[in-house]
This record gives C-alpha cells, sequence and structure tokens, in this order.
C-alpha cells in the first residue's frame, strides 16, 4: 500500500557530497543568468523579451536558493523530528522575485549584474504576476507563516492548492467592479516544481460497503470516480540562514484510467468533457461570500487537497516500516480555519480502513494530529456542509463523522446527564437543514482550537463555542496573528529599513523586538527630520507607481488616509465615505472653511466578491463620490479620493510606506484580528480604531496618545443589539450624518438619478447591520483630534516612530513561536 522507493537506489560518489553554492559574484551571477537565458529561454540576450529576462533572472535566483533547498531535506532526513504540516486553502504570497533575491541576500549582486546587461531589475520585478492564491487576510497570514517557519529553521511543510486561476483581477468599468481572469500562470512560472509522476489518487462519490471478517465489521468505500493529484512544489526561503522550506500546492488532473474507460467505448466528445470536469477541481479559487453555486465543487476542492496531502506525507515522507501509532510524534496538522477540517474523518479513514487498525486506536491518534485555527466571530460564517451534498460526494466520511458524533454526544451526556438541550446544541450535525458543523468537529476532534487575537479568542470561549470551551477549558488558547517583517518592511520599505539599521544596527529583521531600541530617537529631532524625508520619499514612489498604473496623479502636500482590506459590510468603508461625505458638503455649503480641514488624500483597495451585491453598490458609490470630489476645482488643494483598483500584495507593499494615517474601523467584535493594522503601525502609519480584533494589542503596544480609539467596544455593541439598535434615530438626532446621508441619497454623486445611491442608503437607515450610523458621531470626532495631531508634525512624526519601535511584537516569528510552545509541543528546530 504505501509507497516503495526503486529496489535498487543509483548512487554515484559525488551524488553523497552537499550541495554547493553557485559563485555568490557579479560574474558568476551574470554567467548563470546568460546560460538561463540561451540555454533554458532559448533566446540570445539582444534579442530577448523583458519577461524572458525576467524568467532567466528568476531561474538564476533559483540556483542559488536550490542548494539550500537540497541541503534543507538532507539534513531533516538524517535528524528526523516532529514536524508541522500547514493546511490551508490559500496561500497570499505576493510576487517571488523580490522576496528570493532578499532572502538569498543577492539584491546587490543581481542588480549590478543586470545593469551590466543594461537591465533594469525593477523592470524585471514589475514583471512578474503575483500568484493570488488567496482572497485576503486569511492566504496572507498562511504566507508569512511559512515564511517564518522557514526563517526559524522549524521543520515543516505547507499544504493548499494550486489554483490556475487566483484572486479575481478587478477593473473599474464606469465605477463598478468588473472581474476579470487572473491568468497568473501564463507568462510562465518560474518558481514551482511540478512532480507529475508523484501524483496520488483521490477518490469521490460512490457507496460503502460492510462485511464481516472474523467476527470484525470491515467497511469498505467503493467510490465512482478519481482525479489525480499532482504536486507542484515551491520552495520557501528563510532569511539568509540557508534553509528553504517546501510549499506543496496540488492541481488537478484527469486519471488515465477515468478517461481511456470513456475513451475505450468510442465516445472521444465525452472522453474529453471527462477530463475538463476532473480538472475543474482546480481551476479556481472561490471569492469568499460568493452565492452557494458551485458549493459542492469547494467541497471537492478541500477534500481533494487535504486527502493528497495525508497520503503524500503518509505514503512518501514517512519511511516504509513506520508504526502509525507513533504518528502523533512526527507530525501535527495545523487547519488554517474550517477549510481543511475533512482531512479529520480521512485520517480516521486512512487508519481504519486502509491501514486496518481498530477505530479506538485510530481515534486516539487521531484525536492528536490535529489542532484547529478559528477565523471567524460570526456565528453564522461557520462553514456546514450539508449532509447531503457531502453523503454523495464522500459516504464513507459521513459514515465517520455521525459515528465520531455519536460517541462525542455519548461523552456530553455523562457529564452533563439529562440536558439533552445541550446535546443539541454541541452536535457535530446540525438539524434543519441537517448539514455538518465543521467547526464543531475541529473543536471535538483538535488538540487545541486557537483564535488569531486576545479578544477574538475570549469572544471564541464566551460566545462563539461556549459549551466547548465549557467541556475542555484548557483546549482553548490564543494565538495573535503576526506578519514578517521580511517583506512587509524589509523588501516593501527599502529606506525606513536602512534608517533602521543605520540607527540601531543589523539583525532586526529576525529579532523584530529590537525596534524598541528606536524609541530614544523619537526625541531627537534630526531623526525625526529623517523619518520624515522617508515619509515623503515612500510617497514619491507611490504617486510615481499610481500615474504609471492608474494614470492618477496623486497631489502632493496631503495627508494620504489609507483603508485597504477585502470590502465588506463589518469593515465599514462606508464610515469612511461619510466622513469624505461630510467634509465636501460642508465645504461646499461653506459651513466649513477651507481653512479647518486638514488637506488630505483618501485612499481605498478594495475587492469585493463578485456574488456580494452590497459590496459592489459601496464600491460604486466611492468611486461616485470619488469622481464628483476630484472634478470639483475648489477643493483640489483640500480633498482628493484615490481607489486605485485591484488591490493585492503587489500594491499593498507600495501603499502602506507611504500612509500617514491607517484605517481600522470595525464594528467592535467583527474583525477576529486583522493583519492590514499591524503592517501600516509597523511602517510608521498612526492608527483611527475601534477597540476590535489585533487594534487591542496594537493600542496597549503603542500607547492611547499614539492612537486614535473611537466607537462603541464589544460589550456596547452587544448591549445595543439587545435593546434594539434603530440607526433611523442616530440619522435624525445628528446634523452632519443627516445632511451627508441626504447629499448622497439627493443623486449628487451619480451622473443618473438618486435611486441606485438609495440601495446603500436605504440600507444603513433601515437596517445597518454594523452600526455605521450609531458610531459616525465617535468617528467624526477621533478625525477631529487625528487633524489637531496633524497640525503638530514634530510630535505626530514621534508617535509614529514609537508605532514602529513598538510593534516588534507583532512579527509572525513570534506568531510561530506562540504556536510552538502552546499548540505543537515542539521546541524551535
Ligand atoms: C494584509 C492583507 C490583507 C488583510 O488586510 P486586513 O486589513 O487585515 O483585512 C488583505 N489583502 C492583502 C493583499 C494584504 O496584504
Amino acid at each position: 500500500m504505501r509507497f516503495k522507493g526503486p529496489a535498487h537506489e543509483p548512487t554515484h560518489p559525488l551524488a553523497l557530497r552537499a550541495a554547493v553554492p553557485a559563485e555568490r559574484t557579479v560574474d558568476a551571477f551574470v554567467e548563470e543568468f546568460l546560460e538561463n537565458l540561451n540555454y533554458v529561454q532559448g533566446v540570445a540576450l539582444p534579442r530577448s523579451t523583458i519577461n524572458d529576462q525576467y524568467l532567466a533572472l528568476a531561474m538564476t535566483v533559483r540556483r542559488y536558493l536550490m542548494t539550500d533547498w537540497m541541503n534543507t531535506a538532507r539534513r531533516r532526513r538524517g535528524a528526523p523530528s516532529k514536524m508541522v504540516g500547514y493546511l490551508s486553502a490559500e496561500y497570499l504570497l505576493g510576487r517571488q522575485l523580490g522576496n528570493s533575491l532578499l532572502a538569498a541576500d543577492l539584491y546587490d549582486i543581481a542588480r549590478e549584474a543586470m545593469n551590466q546587461c543594461g537591465i533594469s531589475i525593477d523592470a524585471l520585478r514589475a514583471q512578474e504576476v503575483e500568484p493570488g492564491l488567496g482572497n485576503g487576510g486569511l492566504g496572507r497570514l498562511a504566507a508569512c507563516f511559512v515564511d517564518s517557519l522557514a526563517t526559524l529553521d522549524v521543520p515543516s511543510i505547507g499544504y493548499g492548492i494550486r489554483y490556475e486561476y487566483g484572486m479575481f483581477r478587478q477593473t473599474f468599468v464606469d465605477g463598478r467592479q468588473v472581474e476579470r481572469p487572473d491568468s497568473w500562470l501564463f507568462l510562465g512560472s518560474p518558481w514551482e516544481f511540478p512532480l507529475p509522476d508523484r501524483a496520488v489518487e483521490i477518490h469521490f462519490g460512490g457507496h460503502t460497503e460492510s462485511t464481516t471478517q472474523d467476527g470484525q465489521e470491515i467497511t469498505r468505500w467503493l467510490p465512482a470516480w478519481n482525479v489525480q493529484a499532482i504536486p507542484y512544489q515551491l520552495m520557501v526561503p528563510g532569511y539568509r540562514n540557508g534553509v528553504a522550506n517546501t510549499l506543496r500546492l496540488w492541481s488537478a488532473r484527469a486519471t488515465r484510467e477515468f478517461d481511456l474507460h470513456i475513451f475505450n467505448s468510442g465516445d472521444y466528445e465525452e472522453a474529453v468533457r471527462a477530463q475538463t470536469f476532473a480538472e475543474n477541481i482546480t481551476k479556481v479559487l472561490y471569492p469568499e461570500d460568493s452565492t452557494p453555486q458551485g458549493k459542492e465543487l469547494r467541497l471537492q476542492q478541500q477534500y481533494f487537497f487535504v486527502a493528497a496531502s495525508l497520503k503524500d506525507y503518509i505514503e512518501q515522507t514517512l519511511p516504509d516500516d513506520f508504526d502509525l501509532h507513533n504518528l502523533p510524534d512526527q507530525i501535527i496538522w495545523q487547519l488554517n480555519d474550517t477549510h481543511p477540517v475533512i482531512a479529520i474523518p480521512e485520517l480516521m479513514r486512512l487508519l481504519v480502513d486502509e491501514y486496518g487498525l481498530p477505530w479506538e486506536e485510530a481515534w486516539d491518534i487521531t484525536s492528536r494530529c490535529f489542532a484547529y485555527t478559528c477565523h471567524t466571530l460570526l456565528p453564522e460564517a461557520l462553514e456546514v456542509w450539508s449532509v447531503d451534498i457531502l453523503g454523495r460526494l464522500l459516504p464513507r466520511h459521513l459514515e465517520i463523522i455521525y459515528r465520531i458524533n455519536d460517541e462525542f454526544l455519548e461523552s456530553v451526556r455523562e457529564r452533563f446527564p439529562g440536558d439533552e438541550d445541550r446535546v443539541r446544541r454541541m452536535s457535530i450535525i446540525q438539524e434543519n437543514p441537517r448539514a455538518v458543523r465543521m467547526a464543531y468537529l475541529a473543536t471535538v476532534v483538535g488538540t487545541k482550537v486557537n483564535g488569531v487575537a486576545e479578544l477574538h479568542s475570549q469572544l471564541l470561549r464566551d460566545k462563539v463555542l461556549p459549551d466547548f470551551s465549557e467541556m475542555w477549558p484548557e483546549k482553548f488558547t490564543n494565538v495573535t496573528n503576526g506578519i514578517t517583517p521580511r517583506r512587509f518592511l524589509r523588501l516593501s520599505n527599502g529606506r525606513l529599513s536602512d534608517l533602521i539599521t543605520e540607527t540601531i544596527g543589523e539583525g532586526w529583521e529576525t529579532d523584530l523586538e529590537r525596534l524598541r531600541e528606536l524609541e530614544p530617537y523619537a526625541d531627537d529631532a534630526a531623526f525625526r527630520q529623517r523619518f520624515r524625508d522617508v515619509k515623503e520619499a515612500n510617497k514619491h514612489r507611490l504617486r510615481d507607481l499610481l500615474i504609471t498604473r492608474d494614470n492618477f496623479a496623486l497631489p502632493q502636500g496631503q495627508m494620504i488616509d489609507v483603508m485597504v482590506k477585502r470590502l465588506h459590510e463589518y469593515k465599514r468603508q462606508m464610515l469612511k465615505l461619510l466622513h469624505i461625505v461630510t467634509l465636501y458638503e460642508g465645504l461646499s455649503t461653506g459651513r466649513l472653511t477651507p481653512e479647518q480641514v486638514t488637506p488630505r488624500t483618501f485612499v481605498f483597495g478594495a475587492k469585493a466578491a463578485p456574488g456580494y451585491f452590497m459590496a459592489k453598490e459601496i464600491i460604486a458609490l466611492i468611486n461616485a463620490v470619488g469622481k464628483t470630489i476630484n472634478a470639483d476645482d475648489r477643493f483640489n488643494e483640500i480633498l482628493t479620493v484615490a481607489f486605485p483598483a485591484n488591490y493585492n500584495v503587489t500594491l499593498a507593499e507600495k501603499l502602506i510606506p507611504a500612509a500617514d494615517l491607517s484605517e481600522q474601523i470595525s464594528l467592535a467584535g467583527k474583525e477576529a484580528s486583522g493583519t492590514g493594522n499591524m503592517k501600516f503601525a509597523l511602517n510608521g502609519a498612526l492608527t483611527i480604531g475601534t477597540d476590535d480584533g489585533a487594534n487591542v494589542e496594537i493600542r496597549q503596544l503603542v500607547g492611547d496618545d499614539n492612537f486614535f480609539l473611537f466607537g462603541m467596544s464589544e460589550p456596547e455593541v452587544a448591549a445595543l443589539g439587545e435593546q434594539g439598535y434603530v440607526p433611523r434615530s442616530f440619522y435624525e438626532g445628528n446634523d452632519d450624518l443627516r445632511r451627508a446621508i441626504d447629499l448622497i441619497a439627493s443623486g449628487a454623486f451619480t451622473d443618473r438619478d438618486g435611486s441606485k445611491a438609495w440601495t446603500v442608503v436605504g440600507d444603513l437607515l433601515n437596517n445597518d447591520r454594523f452600526m455605521v450610523l450609531a458610531d459616525y458621531a465617535s468617528y467624526i470626532e477621533a478625525q477631529g483630534r487625528v487633524d489637531a495631531a496633524y497640525a503638530d508634525y514634530e510630535s505626530w512624526t514621534r508617535s509614529a516612530i514609537l508605532n514602529v519601535a513598538r510593534c516588534g511584537f507583532f512579527s509572525s516569528d513570534r506568531s510561530m513561536h506562540d504556536y510552538m510552545a502552546r499548540i505543537w509541543g515542539i521546541g524551535q528546530g
């Protein structure tokens, strides 16, 4: 059953050496580059296109990293220890070239080498299409985590899905979002290594059969169809430490038997259709919050990648004679949200059905192999799979889930006799409609359950999974999210990084708490000047980018106020828009004089899920307001609205270092953590934010004086909800708010009548699920404090420096240490 290596292993004395790194000189680099250009791309330098050059450069850098990759694998094989299998349906990686050059410490050599060839390395970096294999924060978190695991040399492997089309490319047509396919593979993908001969077969559908053998009941799954999972490997280089870990992404391909079977029946068209059907599994990334259609395909994706990952690990990574009872000593599978939770019944199935272990032993193993990270707070956002779909696609897994549930509910009854209400509440199977609650399954089976910020973990225990935390208080823990300082400071903000290194010396990139050493410099006028110069230069860089990218002229000398994140009502882009409209309305009517308004550029970046109607309406409204305000010559010097399309990691890297103000304005209790908030603070933007997610911890660390807090707290939100929230009363009770809403409703910002604007406004007045109107007054008051603080730019800069100095905690390296200590039970590698 298990994969057997070749009976005869070919070898040669030279093959036993450690891999030898290429020479780290400009000459050697040029030579390697030209080799790749000539003999891999098949073109001569004078005839090569930018894309040829980009691919050749990527392969050159890859060559240097591959020695680390091979040596890391060799070293780990020699000294096996417990490892982490990170299971995530999303990895929002961002561009690879710059990060690889940085990790390999080859940036200067590569730049000079390209110079000598008459090529701009920046142009080559701009040629790369980022692999957008994720929606937003959750996928970017996974990418930061694998970066940190490599930098900390933790034995680990990331498993995920190689979507042929990642997150859609957003364009605006008449201000409305239009999605275009993200064909990131089209011009070649030099960072991945396909391993088609290591494919594993994944089964779906069919039915189960039970027989009795030697008095034991044996169940077999007789699936109806299958696909091949082809692994594509990516290197994940650590930061200048000679380590490279692996990210293994799975791609679906029709099995040969599958098409042959139909082909032999003479139906060529049907054979091709079957192939397309199978390969659809990894065709596209599902946008969050999209409509239920295609849901079944999503479950196929989930099972496809976790089944391939478990099989890959057990059959190909573990030694042949491995005793599976020891599995929990070898691996811990971290489940990034509920998307990979179907891995739990899959491991039970493998152990019981395929390896013949008794159920109790399989359970003992499985219950020690998984840990679950919850990323949400909205009970309705917890993923459920209808019993119908699950039973049709994975009949054996459904049986296993039922048995797990029966035994679990038995233990609940033992512990709380007579409390059938509790039994119903805690059941993994929900009634009406009958569906499997994946978060409950993960909580019941996982060794640990964690939230992603202190407040979130507390609410998870108290509100989302209270019965479970009562039953197993020790299961619940917190690990506050983090971001990698390599990409989000060193790479994206080279100027600030250089200033930091000059001031406190090297090494802070892997020991981010050392930024504390910057604190005394907040009081040093000369340092503040240099810090301001950095910010100014980053604004220039952004200006250049937006001119070429969007043909948008960012004005000079305005505060840059940025809100970039997925578009969702709970994140409340509308609150920021109401502030803008309030200013515009005040200026237009003369109630505000231009002197009273701090000149600002309001920047938005946000994609809406294609099926999320209200989010798309909000995008259209932001663009309409922006168009009107930007066209109004009276206020050109004071108000600007910028909404560059297609917010992604690449744009984030340019926007965040240029920001003065970071908008983190979700309704308290709705944002699990946020990581955008961390990126801004670490780059010296001040935050205007609610007491939500990791904002709470940012504020504690940077201090109240260096953070603009506003809005209701989570208990206040809950109380208002209970007493019955009436948004219209806030509209009627606040003149500024009423005037802003009336202006929007009047159609002032649309070319047509106001009926369009009314969908958003009407919802705010009559429903306002996320209490935008209730927090409006407090938000406007806080924006007044922002203006006042900005007027004293010396003191503002002081606060910005303190934000940088005090945010070392948010390194994803620290998050990884917390996972190791609190969840994985492994020491640092
Ligand atoms: C960091 C990041 C996010 C997450 O932002 P939040 O403000 O935490 O929601 C989303 N998208 C991209 C491209 C990011 O870099």
